[in-house]
């Protein structure tokens, strides 16, 4: 009898140890993710953020203009950041600064079209641990925000699949393009995937695509109102008219609106 009492303590203090060592990891990864959004979003120092590209469809035109990336190829992205943030008189000079790793060989998990909230939230988790994984490179720092870029040839499909990027990890899983003309809005993809890293929000409509408005107009105040002569980044589109919105073809074209400089807190109002 005492013997077996004894043996019932140690195992419901084993699973008292389990169940407080599960909510050591869980508190863990909650403060990381509190962390990450606080220093990501104070704009005090430059924000990191590694460009891995990936040969997303296994195609020679995918693989040739993967290996003729360059840095430069991006620094489209940096100077749309400089050119914003000091518009909303946000500090540094250089808020985003672009670093291009070497070419990985695995493909990031994908999310399955009809995964509900538990699938998603599955397929997140995945995707940590393969950011985690995959942007060790020796030799090179680890770059705070994680976006593999996975480049299509574009004779083989008519449009990507879906990018995304998410706060929560910092880590963004973007498909593009593999062509020379398409660079400019490879770099609106890639802008647009890392406001999201940083806690910006969609500003369409999901089912038609087009702007939603005030937010997702550069210019809501405009008489008329359309055609906007500039892309808000968290729309994606232009304004053209009410039923017509198109994609811009470069950064040069797009800005990062009240609503959006709001939720990435380079405004407090
Ligand atoms: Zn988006």
């Amino acid at each position: 009898m005492v013997r077996s009492e004894a043996k019932r303590d140690s195992g419901s203090a084993w699973r008292t140890v389990r169940i407080g060592l599960l909510l050591l990891v869980l508190a863990a990864v909650a403060t990381q993710t509190w962390l990450d959004r606080v220093t990501t979003q104070s704009w005090r120092q430059t924000l990191w953020v590694g460009i891995y590209p990936l040969n997303g469809d296994g195609t020679p035109q995918a693989q040739s203009y993967v290996e003729g990336l360059t840095v430069k190829d991006f620094a489209a992205v940096e100077t749309f950041f400089a050119r914003e943030a000091h518009r909303y008189r946000v500090q540094p000079d250089e808020p985003v600064h672009i670093e291009l790793y070497p070419q990985g060989s695995t493909l990031p998990p994908v999310l399955p079209a009809d995964a509900g909230p538990v699938g998603t939230a599955w397929w997140s988790l995945k995707l940590r641990w393969f950011a985690y994984r995959a942007s060790r490179v020796p030799g090179r720092v680890p770059a705070r925000i994680r976006l593999f870029v996975l480049y299509h040839d574009p004779s083989t499909l008519q449009s990507v699949p879906d990018s995304h990027g998410l706060q929560k990890g910092l880590v963004g899983v973007l498909h593009v393009f593999a062509d020379p003309t398409m660079a400019g809005s490879n770099n609106v993809v890639i802008a647009h995937e890392l406001l999201h890293t940083v806690g910006a929000t969609d500003k369409y409509d999901l089912t038609s695509g087009l702007p939603l408005f005030p937010g997702g107009f550069a210019d809501p105040d405009r008489d008329p109102r359309y055609p906007q002569e500039q892309t808000e980044i968290m729309a994606g589109r232009r304004p053209i008219s009410a039923q017509d919105a198109e994609m811009p073809r470069s950064l040069r074209e797009v800005i990062v609106g009240p609503a959006t400089a709001r939720e990435i807190k380079w405004t407090r109002n």
